[in-house]
């Protein structure tokens, strides 16, 4: 059996959602580019969905983007907007010294997902400069620095909403209200946020969001992007002229629907799903510190998703500690799912200020819907006794 503690990582598929998919894939299959009838209907299908999406985060639904995943929303957010500016550069100076004075500067922050921070690394060797904030021990951005590092030659801004790792929520109407003043565009990767905290693009100020339907219950491969109206961006896709030119390939029809359906039950179990994940790991953490000594709870508890819980079992190593609660059934996580066969520490925990020894000791433990109180029971007992194993063979 299992039990399955690593929502960030991603989520199982609801019914609802794989019953809303199925005929996309059996009867209804038409390319949705094709003018005949099952083509027309997948068109609709995907009209839909994309209608779904908009009203999760409240904006119109001309202002979405399927994308194939997360990673894809980032990185067309980012090389985007970064090779609309290149192309206004002075073709002599560019990719040398001088490009530097060109519209070329991004600001991010330490902490981001992978899929931002290469995509920054990339676009570094292409002549962007790159500005990489540094965060506080809660793992929260400060915004005197934000707003001293915004220059002239600044075209982005790109700050995740809520870390994966911690779990930590940034301040991010008033990032967006700091990008808004300076005349700087402001992306910020939601994947983590959404479906766990109520998300108003129009109302925070939020110019351009990522999102994926894997952590939100609906299939993996499939993600959208939020680009508000009248903000202009590159495709780094060539081929068809699928999503208004900005994101060539046919489309995967069901995987759009999939998502449609995971926003609209998102939309709908908001509260619900806040108010049990909260419940479930308010109660792991509270247990942990009861039953379990020299531990180190990372990232902020007042900022914080509400499924999220990071502790350090202090003088384990947590790749050990997640193979022990392997044999159990149990499943959580070192760190982010991309980065847990590394050796090295995690670049998040790293950021927050902690030593190797505490970082390497973290175990990240997430929450979702169907979850319930007696997996954390067996999840907390199997805990306690790994780690009373693992520190008395030391
Ligand atoms: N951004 C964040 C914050 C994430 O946690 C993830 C996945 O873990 C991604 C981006 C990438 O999303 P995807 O797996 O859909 O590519």
């Amino acid at each position: 059996m299992t039990f399955y503690f690593d929502n960030a990582a991603t989520t199982k598929i609801k019914p609802e959602v794989l019953s809303e998919m199925m005929p996309y894939l059996r009867e209804e299959y038409g390319n949705p580019s094709s003018l005949y009838g099952i083509g027309r209907s997948a068109k609709r299908a995907i009209d839909t969905a994309r209608e779904k999406v908009a009203k999760l985060i409240n904006c119109d639904k001309y202002e979405i983007y399927f994308t194939g995943c997360g990673t894809e929303s980032d990185n067309t957010a980012l090389k985007g907007i970064a090779y609309r500016f290149k192309d206004s550069w002075n073709k002599d100076v560019k990719n040398t010294d001088e490009a530097k004075s060109e519209k070329n500067h991004i600001i991010t922050t330490k902490i981001e997902h992978h899929a931002i921070l290469e995509s920054c690394k990339n676009l570094e060797k292409q002549g962007f400069e790159i500005t990489y904030l540094d965060v506080d021990k809660d793992g929260l951005i400060n915004l005197q620095e934000l707003e001293n590092a915004i220059k002239e030659e600044t075209i982005l801004i790109s700050i995740m909403f809520a870390n994966n790792e911690i779990g930590t929520i940034e301040p991010i109407e008033k990032i967006a209200e700091l990008a808004k003043q300076k005349n700087v565009i402001f992306h910020t990767d939601a994947v983590q946020a959404i479906g766990n905290t109520p998300i108003n693009v129009k109302e925070l100020g939020i110019d351009m969001l990522s999102l994926s339907g894997h952590k939100i219950h609906a299939p993996k491969g499939i993600g959208a992007l939020y680009v508000r109206k009248g903000i202009e961006f590159d495709s780094f896709m060539n081929g068809g002229h699928q999503e208004k030119n900005k994101r060539a390939g046919t489309e995967n029809l069901a995987g759009i629907v999939g998502l449609g359906k995971a926003c609209e039950l998102a939309k709908e179990n908001l509260e619900y799903h806040i108010k049990h994940v909260r419940g479930l790991r308010d109660y792991y953490i509270e247990q942990v510190l009861k039953n379990i000594k020299n531990v180190k709870i990372n990232g902020s508890m007042k900022y914080r998703l509400p499924g999220n819980a990071n502790i350090s079992f202090i003088g384990i190593d947590s790749t050990a500690l997640l193979l022990e609660l392997d044999k159990a059934g149990v499943c959580c996580s070192s760190g982010s799912a991309c980065n847990s066969s590394e050796a090295t520490p995690s670049h998040v925990l790293t950021a927050i200020g902690l030593d190797s020894e505490t970082a390497k000791s973290a175990l990240r433990v997430t929450f979702g819907e169907f979850n319930t109180r007696a997996e954390v029971d067996y999840l907390l007992q199997n805990l306690k006794q790994c780690v009373m194993k693992l520190r008395n063979l030391k």
